[in-house]
């Protein structure tokens, strides 16, 4: 749902024109160059090119590049990195009919005893991707397993769909004894190994940038916290170094080890981007999980953050008028981020900060956001949903229409929608009853599946 026009524009366009090339050039090249081959030959290796080409980009999209991320917003990452994710999986079950028309002996090849290296790596490798598609769709509804275990089942199956793929291509021998096709393939895989060697072992182990050193935990109420972090200096870190910078509104994932296999969670960062190398985390806990043990986090202890990521920052807002934003709960994370960073800067746009609550206690920041009252041109309206029906848009509507506005437009404003993914949905309803267009509406849900 995340949307809307912003300065980062360029950067969009730079990373569609190279996931299209990396999707559809290979079986360009391929059916440029290659002889004149039978046509359902043709179709077994452009249904068969396009599923490696749809794999490469899915597991690229999530590979948390920054660049990518703050181009998309992760939301819209993990749209796309799903749906070629299906796509993949639908052009394999193509290739495979492709493959037994073109020559229905080849059926021969399913069959575990007669079926030749290529053909059991193919086996392999659909089978797993099928296990990946049927575990991404399940997960979303029924969250049968915990999020770890989904998480690192959904990687190590990618993995062995992407390794079955690519030994199924080597030892089929037809694309890579070409020399066109094989340099393709070979710059694919330098591009895609690049990838996940950044992410999975530069990133998570030899960074000095991402360690940062506890400097407190302050409780802001019996189930939420705010831990602060300052960047650890190292000889790295100094010097011309340009210091940790993001934009009010991003998120990081904290990981409490350096290492590959370590948890980690995504958080937005709630402090003034402003603030220099110090960040600051505000956290719901849950019982027994993550979140809890970082609330007894020690002071002086290293912890590693990964980010900064996203695309939901107020930086790319395009109204000069002003910014509505809504939040449900601990949603409020990144509004007190662009709040806080438009005090620091004198920031002169109108503000109108909707918090959504299930009781009056549970509005965090009360104090501060009076105090922010003062400095900017800002209103703060807090919203009970307790007697609301669940997704009933009434109470958000009546928050946000304001009669006696002289700028009352819809379009004079962009707006910002946080927390679950039902609070986003309601506002989304809300907001449409309004008659706000839809690309001035960015939204960031606090559940990633
Ligand atoms: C972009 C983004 C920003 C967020 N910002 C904040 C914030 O500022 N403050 C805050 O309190 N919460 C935030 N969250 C939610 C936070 O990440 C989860 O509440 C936290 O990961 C729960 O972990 P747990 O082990 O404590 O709880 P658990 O009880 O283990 O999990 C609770 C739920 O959180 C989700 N979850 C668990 N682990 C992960 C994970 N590694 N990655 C993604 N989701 C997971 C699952 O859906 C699970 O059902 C954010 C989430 C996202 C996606």
């Amino acid at each position: 749902m995340t949307s809307g026009s912003f300065p980062g524009a360029t950067l969009r366009g730079a990373w569609i024109t190279a996931l299209g090339a990396v999707l559809v050039g290979p079986v360009l090249i391929r059916l440029l160059t290659a002889s004149a081959d039978p046509l359902w030959t043709q179709l077994s290796t452009t249904t068969g090119l396009l599923a490696l080409s749809s794999m490469v980009c899915a597991a690229v999209l999530p590979s948390r590049v920054r660049s990518l991320t703050r181009a998309f917003g992760i939301e819209g990452i993990l749209e796309v990195h799903r749906s070629l994710g299906v796509l993949a999986a639908a052009l394999v079950l193509l290739h495979l009919a492709c493959v037994v028309v073109a020559d229905p002996a080849n059926v021969a090849l399913l069959d575990p005893s007669r079926a030749t290296p290529a053909s059991r790596a193919a086996t392999v490798a659909t089978l797993a991707l099928a296990l990946v598609v049927v575990l991404a769709l399940t997960r979303s509804r029924t969250r049968p397993l915990p999020y770890e275990l989904w998480r690192w089942g959904h990687v190590g199956l990618a993995a062995i769909a992407l390794a079955g793929s690519a030994l199924h291509v080597w030892y089929l021998q037809n694309l890579v004894s070409d020399a066109v096709m094989s340099a393709v393939l070979g710059i694919l895989s330098v591009l895609l190994l690049a990838v996940l060697t950044h992410r999975w072992v530069l990133r998570s182990m030899f960074d000095p940038a991402a360690e940062f050193v506890v400097r407190g935990v302050w409780r802001e109420n019996d189930t939420v916290s705010t831990l602060v972090l300052d960047r650890r200096r190292s000889r790295h870190t100094a010097g011309g170094d340009p210091g940790w910078t993001f934009a009010p509104g991003q998120f990081a994932w904290l990981r409490l080890q350096r290492s590959t296999s370590a948890e980690e969670h995504p958080f937005t960062i709630a402090s003034s981007a402003d603030l220099g190398d110090s960040v600051e985390f505000t956290i719901r806990h849950h019982a027994g999980g993550f979140s809890a043990a970082v609330a007894h986090l020690e002071p002086g202890r290293s912890v590693w953050v990964d980010g900064p990521h996203g695309a939901f920052t107020v930086d790319d807002a395009h109204s000069a008028t002003g910014v509505v934003m809504i939040a449900g709960g601990v949603g409020v994370t990144p509004m007190m981020s662009m709040l806080r960073t438009a005090a620091d800067r004198g920031d002169d746009r109108r503000f109108h900060l909707v918090l959504v609550v299930a009781r009056r206690d549970d509005v965090l920041f009360r104090d501060e956001l009076g105090l922010l009252e003062q400095y900017l041109d800002l209103e703060v309206t807090e919203v009970l949903r307790g007697s609301a029906r669940r997704g009933d848009p009434n109470p958000l509507i009546a928050a946000l229409t304001r009669p006696n506005d002289d700028a009352a437009d819809p379009a004079a404003f962009d707006y910002f929608v946080c927390g679950s993914p039902s609070l986003v949905g309601t506002a989304f309803h809300a907001l449409d009853a309004l008659g706000v267009p839809p690309d001035h509406v960015r939204t960031e849900q606090f559940d990633l599946v």
